[in-house]
């Protein structure tokens, strides 16, 4: 359960030698925090060290003056793009539920009327603890036939094109919101190992909810795939601009077709089961410019939300 790993952290880096500061909040789900430029609050942050678990979202506001004309991160070979917020440039760092802990290099290009300049900081990813499930199962229940193969593997390339587009355009804002409201499995990393074979981690999180539950948008974008799936059943991808995505999957029913324009709450579809699915639940993804992320570390931003100090 989420809510029994409140794990939060908070932390910030500081460069006396460099025109700017960067604030990293790290986001999770039980505590809301709010962002401070260049005075950040609750720092957990190792020796300054911006850090984070695996899977998590880091939100880096970069206080800089003025409006640069170029921004532009890049962390593990993943592109990190900014937009303009109340106070300055402020981008969504996501760490892959698999990324090495350890330290590695956030790099910030940065250019406005005076050069271009480029930033570094050290980002300390954590180890997050995920659920291991052992399991032994009769052989013709884990393979799939030949048939079964080929579909699986074109709707994967299928997924995969469609998550490389990077709409440079931001759609969302403000605050996430639930999809649905029901039992969390606290399911997102984790692995199975069936008949001593490790299997791809859990890549979202599984909300039990009664059939028919209305699925909500977690936030404005674009409605940029729906699917019947093998394994994902009835599935939409939203497209969130600068490289988020949100999946919804398993649905019994999808109300929004390619290319329309959703609203943050509007009913994208019904709960189901379809798909490789035992019971009605929600399996709920979040991608960030590729990273696979715990959609409910997004839930507690409060990006261009008023400042207040909270406990
Ligand atoms: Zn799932």
């Amino acid at each position: 359960m989420m809510s029994a790993q409140p794990l939060w952290q908070t932390g910030e880096g500081r460069r006396p030698d460099l025109w700017a500061v960067v604030a990293i909040v790290l986001l999770a789900s039980v505590f809301p925090v709010d962002l401070f430029p260049g005075a950040p609050h609750g720092q957990h942050g190792v020796d300054g060290q911006l850090s984070g678990k695996q899977g998590q979202v880091l939100l880096v506001h970069v206080p800089v003056k003025g409006q640069p004309t170029d921004i532009a991160g890049r962390f593990l070979s993943r592109r990190v793009p900014f937009f303009q917020g109340e106070s300055g440039p402020v981008g969504l760092l996501g760490i892959d539920m698999q990324d090495a802990p350890g330290t590695h290099e956030l790099s910030i290009d940065v250019t406005d009327s005076q050069g271009s300049k480029r930033l570094s900081f050290n980002v300390l990813v954590m180890k997050e603890k995920y659920p291991v499930q052992h399991l032994t199962l009769p052989k013709d229940k884990v393979d799939l036939d030949d048939e079964s193969l080929v579909r699986v593997k074109a709707e994967q390339e299928q997924v995969k094109t469609a998550l490389e587009e990077v709409s440079p355009e931001r759609f969302w804002e403000g605050g996430f919101v639930e999809p649905v409201h029901g039992t969390i499995s606290g399911a997102f990393g984790r692995v199975r190992i069936i008949n001593g074979q490790a299997r791809s981690p859990h890549n979202g999180e599984d909300i039990a909810a009664p059939l028919g539950a209305e699925v909500l948008a977690m936030n404005d974008g674009v409605a940029r795939l729906t699917v019947d799936h093998f394994f994902a059943g009835k599935g939409v991808f939203l497209d969130h601009g600068l490289g988020l995505y949100s999946m919804y999957f398993h649905l019994s029913d999808i109300t929004v077709q390619n290319g329309d324009r959703v609203k943050r709450g509007q009913v994208i579809g019904k709960v189901g089961a379809s798909g490789r699915a035992t019971g009605p639940h929600l399996h709920w993804g979040v991608r960030l410019n590729g990273a696979r992320v715990n959609p409910y570390s997004l839930l507690a931003l409060s990006v261009g939300q008023p400042l207040s100090a909270r406990q």
